[in-house]
């Protein structure tokens, strides 16, 4: 079975955001004062693991575990466990973590366990006290001390760095050295205009086109053929021993290779990142239709997902997407 929007693409990528809460406030993906959604708006982790079944079933091979923080929701590792048991009988291959590190210690052995074997890391600076100031109050050691953890584990880590405009551009070979002397793959990503954060997003925004123009000159980059399922191009140096990765959603469109869709942690299916459309599941599920009418609306979102975003930063406008990143996870 598989999976085909509209346009002909194949939807084998399922990322789920688990919770919309966070113990972190990271600047350029929201606000200082968040309202959270209440407990009830939440999916239950079954309702999670049944949405999951019928995406399996209509072709989804990978899942991605993301949120808000995912390692803050209870019991997720419960989940994790259900879902890892059913790469032995269903077409699921893989599923991955994307999660800010600050856990990591704590949770590095059981998600080894259970079938983790990949991780995105999120992490903007190594400097102690700009990473205090980008995600608000955050501690870098916790970090670290989850990045070794996971290591130890034998966990693949990559870590994930928004370039934000007057803050980490001009330590980025500083991020790259360390990755590289870690042996960890490490991925830029553009500030995209997911609703209105405490700061206009063009005081944000690098454009990562020009980034790239800056480091190809110190490493020489060659495009690599190499994929993780997502949406990053990735290069190689004969200076580096990592492939660096490069997510350019505003100045290098990459849609019409788009595989994945979002479930929100309330249910909603949000078909594109970049569009405010969405088909909620919540209430389906939460009524007394079957299995098949869930296929039946998963394979109608699918019909109906956009060609493309349209991401557009600039000082006039205000943000058109009317949710912050913690709805859908990255
Ligand atoms: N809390 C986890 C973490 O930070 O990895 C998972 C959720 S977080 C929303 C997922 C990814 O989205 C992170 O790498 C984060 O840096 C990125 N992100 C958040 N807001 C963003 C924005 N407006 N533009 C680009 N990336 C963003
Ligand atoms: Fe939390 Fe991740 Fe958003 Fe930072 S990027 S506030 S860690 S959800």
């Amino acid at each position: 079975m598989e999976l085909i929007d509209q346009f002909l693409r194949k939807i084998n990528y399922l990322r789920i955001s688990v919770t919309d809460r966070c113990d972190l406030r990271c600047v350029y993906c929201m606000k200082e004062h968040m309202d959270f959604l209440p407990k009830h708006e939440v999916l239950t982790l079954e309702e999670i693991e049944r949405l999951c079944d019928n995406f399996i079933s209509l072709g989804v091979n990978k899942i991605r575990i993301t949120g808000g923080e995912p390692l803050v929701r209870k019991d997720i590792t419960k989940l994790i466990n259900k879902l890892n048991l059913k790469k032995q009988n269903t077409g699921l291959k893989e599923i991955t973590l994307t999660t800010n590190g600050t856990l990591l210690s704590k949770y590095a052995k059981t998600l080894k366990e259970n079938g983790i074997d990949r991780i995105n890391v999120s992490l903007d600076t190594i400097n102690e006290e700009k990473y205090n100031k980008i995600t608000r109050f955050g501690k870098l050691q916790n970090v670290l001390d989850g990045i070794n953890e996971a290591i130890k584990n034998n966990i693949k880590i990559k870590i994930n760095t928004v370039v934000f405009k007057n803050f980490n551009e001009i330590e980025l070979t500083d991020l790259i050295n360390w990755c590289n002397n870690k042996n960890i793959d490490l991925t830029f990503i553009e500030v995209m205009p997911m609703d209105e954060t405490d700061m206009p997003r063009n005081m944000q925004f690098v454009p990562l086109d020009k980034t790239f123009e800056k480091l190809n000159k110190i490493y020489k980059l060659d495009k690599s053929k190499y994929k993780t399922g997502g949406p990053a191009q990735y290069y190689a140096s004969d200076c580096l021993n990592i492939k660096l990765g490069f997510i350019t959603p505003l100045t290098n469109n990459f849609c019409s290779n788009c595989n994945r869709v979002r479930i929100s942690s309330t249910g909603k299916l949000f078909m594109c990142l970049g569009q405010n459309d969405y088909v909620d599941f919540r209430d389906i599920i939460r009524s007394d239709r079957g299995d098949a009418y869930i296929k039946e609306k998963i394979k109608f979102a699918l019909s109906i997902k956009p060609k493309r975003h349209d991401f557009l930063i600039n000082s006039e406008i205000k943000p058109y997407i009317k949710r912050h990143m913690n709805v859908t996870g990255g």
